[in-house]
Parts: C-alpha cells; structure tokens; sequence
C-alpha cells in the first residue's frame, strides 16, 4: 500500500472501526508507520495491575527486546515522563536513561496514548485569554506552559505555578489512570528530523486512538455485565437462553450431541430462614463457583434463576450428561459450605434432557430438563434424573 493512498482521517476511521483492543493497535502501529515512515516505532501500555509501563508492538524493533520491557510505574525515566506529564517529548536529552541507552535513540520522540477525553483549561473556563500560550492548543498540559494567563491573572512561569494548578480541575483530573500508553517514534538510524508538527499531529492521532481503546474497554465491560449474573460472575438466563438456541441450531445442522443439565439447591428456602440471606447468597456463590470450576470451558453454566442453574453441554449425550450431572451432585457430597464456625450441607436435585435429532428442540429440551429435576425433587431430592 502507498502511503499516498491513506489521509489522516482514512487511518483513523480505520482504527475507530475497531472494537478489538489488539486490532486497534496493530492497525495504529501499522498505519502510523504507512504514513509516516519512521524508522522504528514501538507502543507502550500501562499494566495497572502490574504497575508497569509494559512494551508491547513494534516496527523495526527486536519485537522480543520490547515486549521484554517493563518499566516500573513511577521509575524516573524518560519513557515515563509523557505519561506523567501528558504531553509528548521530542529528544529529551538521554542523560544515561538506561532503556534511552538500550534501544539507541538518539532521535527520536515519545507520544502519550492518553485515553481519557481531554478538556482544555481554556474550554473548562470559557477564559476566552487568545493570547495565552495554551489558549486553543488540545494536546498541550497547560500546567507545563510558561506564560499562562490563568483566570485572566498575572503571568505565571512554570515554577510559580504550582498552588494555582494544584486547586485547578486540569490538573487534578491528569494522572497516569488517564494514559493508556506511550508510542514512541525513532528516526535515530536514518536521521531524518522528527518535527515539532509532526510530532503534535501525532499526539493529536495518538489520543483519538486512546479514545478509541476507552471505548472498546467500555464497550466489552458493558457487554460482560449484559451476560453476568452480578452476584455469582456466572452467566445470566438472557445469554444462556440465546447460547442455547444457537448450539441446539448448530448441533442440529452438523448431527452432533447435544445436552442440558438443570440443578436446583434442595430446601434452601430452610438455609435463608435458618441462617439468614446473606449466608444464602453466600451458599449460591459456593455453589455456583462448584459448578462452574468442574464443568469444561466449552460447557456454558449459567445462574438460570434464584437457586436454579443450568448448563449447556455440547458434543454430549445422555449417557454422559447423566455421568456429568452425577459427579457434580456428588461433590457436593464430599464438601461442606464453611462461613467461620458455620457449616453447612447443601445438596441439589439435577434434571438432565438431551438433543433428539428430529424430535425436540431448544423448548422441548428446557421443558423436558425441567420436567426431569421436578421428578428428581419428588423421589426425595438429591439425586439426578433424566428426560
Ligand atoms: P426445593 O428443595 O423444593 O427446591 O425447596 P427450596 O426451599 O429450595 O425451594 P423454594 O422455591 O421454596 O425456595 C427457593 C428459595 O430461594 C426462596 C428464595 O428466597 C431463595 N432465593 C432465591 N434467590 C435468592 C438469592 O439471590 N439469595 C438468597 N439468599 N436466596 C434466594
Ligand atoms: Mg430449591
Ligand atoms: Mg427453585
């Protein structure tokens, strides 16, 4: 592809187009380096549970010397500073930065991959001062400018700064929570200039590419809290309902097995009154955590109501279902549900149905499953019974 073939906004509606976090870098990495041929170019994303500046993608690079790199949160370096400073830095001077020394640069810039939306002081306070410095800039930290006309006030140099922007909301919302990373441009080989223009449009890239990884990041959690159960983390009717459906469609195009298992707590009305609600939903989280812990990754375990859950089983017929749904019934056999001195023996009555090629389908398959575990309780509770 020519780099001619490709404007700024073709590149960034590609990557907006996107909802795959990793697509959405490589496309980034790629593109940046379409367009602007850099010699070497890498990404860098904040780990916040690792707390480290982590590499990740790269052209140019040893790919292994750069996903090897973990560079502490809060380690004074200059791969570290456009996530504090939130602005981008061009050839900071290396002074024995040690990965500056690893990688050899010597020309080159590092841009923040910052994910939060920006509000510039000027928009926040409508301050309408067109002479100050940050007056009109969005990728500038107006915290970092000498010459700033905060509130119309005296002149402050960077260093007398610091109460006035410690009280200000500008400041206050940046921090390194707001960064997803660090992209970093390297021209140390050819030498070709890294410009003060380019590296301003590429901070102006790099954010709508931070607001794009945002919202796939929003987009998946709400997705994940749309199909969870937000007491137990397993999956809620509404998605089993529909995996369901689609894998009795899917076992039937390809005549595979197919079956369901439901299992309902015996006499848990009596734990609720006996021990109180919060020990019961403690008991579901027990239970549900079984559940989910010894069935396959394949199988999709569901919370399906109160103290009802349910599984589908793919690639499985009765026989086996009835094997599975037995093992599951005795574990809780073995095990007791312990809170501090309180012990508790839970058991649970599974009604188990399984896909007839012609005869039933995804509601014959729930009713007959029901049917079975309503039988189960009849016979005495505890125990597995099939369609
Ligand atoms: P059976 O053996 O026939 O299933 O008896 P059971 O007592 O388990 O059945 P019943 O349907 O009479 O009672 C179910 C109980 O489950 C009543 C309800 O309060 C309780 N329950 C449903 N959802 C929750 C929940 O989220 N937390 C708690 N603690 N209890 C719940
Ligand atoms: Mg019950
Ligand atoms: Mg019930």
């Amino acid at each position: 592809m020519e780099s001619s073939d490709f404007t700024i906004l073709e590149m960034l509606g590609c990557i907006y187009e996107d909802l795959d976090i990793d697509k959405i870098e490589e496309k980034f990495v790629d593109l940046v380096g379409q367009v602007f041929s850099f010699d070497r170019i890498a990404l860098f994303f904040v780990k916040h549970k690792k707390e480290v500046l982590q590499g990740k993608l790269s052209r140019g690079f040893d790919p292994e010397v750069i996903r090897k790199m973990e560079i502490p949160i809060g380690k004074n370096s200059v791969l570290m500073a456009p996530l504090v400073s939130g602005i981008p830095l061009r050839n900071p001077l290396p002074d024995g930065d040690p990965y500056v020394e690893a990688l050899q640069l010597t020309n080159f810039a590092l841009i923040p991959i910052v994910s939060k939306k920006r509000v510039s002081c000027w928009e926040l306070k409508n301050c309408g001062t067109t002479d100050c410095p940050a007056y009109g800039k969005k990728w500038i930290r107006c915290w970092l400018v000498s010459g700033t006309k905060c509130g119309r006030g005296p002149e402050y140099g960077v260093e007398d700064k610091a109460e006035l922007c410690a009280a200000c909301p500008i400041f206050s919302d940046h921090n390194v929570q707001s960064a997803e990373g660090v992209m970093l441009i390297d021209n140390s080989q050819s030498n070709k200039p890294v410009t003060d223009d380019l590296v301003t449009l590429l901070a102006i890239i790099a954010h709508s590419v931070g607001l794009a990884i945002n919202n796939s990041k929003l987009y998946r959690r709400t997705l994940e809290v749309a199909i969870r159960d937000s007491m137990t983390g397993l999956h809620n009717r509404r998605y089993f309902d529909e995996r369901l459906l689609d894998e009795v469609d899917r076992a039937r195009r390809y005549d595979e097995k197919l079956s369901l298992i439901i299992c309902d707590i015996d006499h848990f009305k009596k734990v609720n009154d006996t021990y109180g609600h919060p020990v019961g939903d403690a008991v579901l989280c027990w239970v549900a955590e079984i559940l989910g812990n010894a069935l396959r990754k394949t199988d999709v375990v569901s919370r399906y109501g109160g103290e009802e859950f349910a599984a589908v089983l793919v690639n499985t017929g009765k026989d086996q279902a009835m094997q599975i749904a037995e093992k599951l019934r005795s574990i809780f056999g073995e095990r007791m549900f312990r809170d501090g001195a309180t012990e508790i023996r839970v058991t649970l009555s599974f009604g188990v149905s399984s896909l007839m090629v012609d005869s039933i389908g995804f509601e014959g398959l729930l009713s007959r499953a029901d049917k079975a575990l309503y039988r189960a309780k009849a016979q005495g509770r505890n125990r597995v019974c099939a369609a």
